[in-house]
């Protein structure tokens, strides 16, 4: 039977968005919550996957965000302080919007899954308040 699984991860982490008209262009932080969902048929032991294992798809990635800054490569400014005083930092192609990390992080699962799975679908819910999330999913 098709059945779906899901694993919380937080971290830390500061941003701001360049281009936005409103406070989100101020430097700020929050505390991230992803969701990671897994949809698929059922092993002989009866699971999706071993939320063990489910660990070893994203928690790398969350280590390497935690207390770093995510910095649009565009944005210079930001760029060349986190350099000159060598802060953690993780720079990105893109806006760092919850809905870009989201799509990030579930690219970055599909990346990580083994060769052999019984996935029909990767979804990725990420929270960058209690309030609001961002959610992407993709079909395998
Ligand atoms: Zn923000």
């Amino acid at each position: 039977m098709r059945t779906t699984i899901s694993k919380q991860f937080r971290w830390e982490m500061g941003h701001r968005l360049p281009m936005h008209k409103g406070l989100c262009r101020n430097i700020h932080g929050h505390s991230y919550e992803a969701h990671i969902v897994l949809r698929g048929e059922l092993d002989d032991q009866g699971m999706v996957m071993d939320y063990f294992d489910m660990k070893g798809l994203i928690q790398s990635k969350v280590d390497e965000l935690d207390h770093a800054f995510l910095c649009d490569a565009s944005d210079t400014v930001v760029l060349e302080f986190l350099r000159e005083h060598n802060l953690k930092h993780v720079i990105v192609d893109f806006p760092t919007t919850a809905e870009n990390i989201a799509s990030m992080l579930c690219k970055h699962v599909v990346s990580m899954l083994p060769s052999e799975h019984r996935l029909d679908m990767v979804k990725i819910r990420l929270f960058e308040t209690e309030k609001t999330y961002a959610e992407v999913e993709q079909h395998l």
